[in-house]
């Protein structure tokens, strides 16, 4: 009989899409779906490895207790991976996400303690302060922190790194990625790089305004990608370019690939095809393109894929009709 015993053994290992009807060139463009992890994103793979590591060095014990000021697909990956092995999850959260963002966390069993945005993250309100806080007050408590935890950025030196280099056998010239925590881009680029001696180029999507493409944190509305600091976990030394995406372009690329190419997937994957596109316009037909897919589109049912949500920011042009996506206004 062919089964696994639990949902994380399923973690990595997801496939390559050619995208036809949204990239029409000769040069392939392939995305790397991650919504087909089992937890629904990319950050299966962060989680699994810091808890694995964090039990190796001793920093987190049996019944120990998993703190991490996290509302999205970080929080769904740790309370996955701890279910199985038994540790308690609590999630510290801004009151700014959604009540359906925080019952998926709480369905996985996970607690979620609820912080006021509006206040400083010095303020002992903030959610950074109150994950801190809770580590301190918790018996067995053990904060991952993806943005400085070494295993975020070395999971893809060591599962989505050589898991497209075996796909491709070796073809892939670039790879295109988003950056949050840069964790994705930083180990998956350093493996490519390093197994291609330095061939395969490294391009980072990044929402208009954000400090990687040069910005300084402005506002934009793209979610889990972009920043306004340098987080430990990026490797300022791997990308070879970082194409600039605005969030009409993101959402509309979002739209266009559930549309066209049945991929139901999130705002920050728009937003790395849309780079990808930008990269394959100048490619040579020999060229193979990796462009990586973070989520699934499910969360954004009621921004992105909403009509009037999408209208109200002048994505969508009032002529668009039945999900089209028309011009930005
Ligand atoms: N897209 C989404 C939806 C995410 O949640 C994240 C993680 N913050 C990213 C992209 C970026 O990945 P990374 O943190 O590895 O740079």
């Amino acid at each position: 009989m062919d089964y696994v015993e639990h949902v994380t053994e399923l973690v990595g290992n997801t496939p390559l899409v050619r995208l036809n009807a949204v990239a029409t060139g000769k040069t392939p463009v392939l995305a790397k779906v991650e919504y087909l992890n089992p937890g629904g994103s990319v950050k299966d793979r962060i989680a699994l490895r810091m808890i694995e590591a964090a039990e190796a060095s001793g920093e987190l014990k049996p019944g120990g207790t998993i703190v991490e000021p996290t509302s999205g697909n970080t929080g769904v990956g740790l309370a996955m991976v701890a279910q199985r092995r038994g540790y308690r999850c609590v999630f510290v959260c801004p009151d700014k996400v959604s009540e359906d963002k925080r019952n998926v966390l709480k369905a996985y069993g996970a607690e979620v303690v609820v912080c006021p945005t509006a206040v400083e993250p010095e303020h002992p309100e903030s959610y950074y302060s109150v994950s801190d806080r809770l580590v301190e007050e918790i018996d067995g408590a053990w904060k991952p922190n993806q943005y400085a935890n070494p295993q975020n950025p070395e999971s893809h030196v060591h599962s989505t790194g050589p898991e497209i280099w075996e796909q491709t056998e070796g073809k892939v010239t670039h790879f295109v990625a988003g950056i949050g925590t840069g964790g994705t881009i930083s180990g998956t680029g350093e493996y490519l790089k390093k197994v291609s001696g330095g061939k395969v180029k490294i391009i980072g999507a990044d929402p208009e305004g954000s400090v990687y493409s040069g910005g300084h944190g402005r506002p934009y509305l793209v979610e889990g990608v972009g920043e306004d600091f340098w987080p430990s976990t990026y490797n300022n030394g791997i990308c070879d370019e970082i194409v600039p995406i605005s969030d009409a372009e993101s959402f509309q690329m979002t739209r266009r690939l559930a549309n066209e190419e049945a991929l139901l997937v999130g705002g920050s994957c728009g937003m790395a095809v849309a780079a990808a596109l930008k990269i394959a316009e100048t490619a040579s037909p020999d060229d193979v393109i990796v462009v990586l897919l973070p989520d699934g589109g499910r969360g954004y049912l009621g921004k992105i894929f909403n009509d009037s949500w999408m209208a109200s920011y002048g994505f969508l042009s009032p002529d668009a009709a039945g999900g089209t996506v028309g011009d930005v206004l």
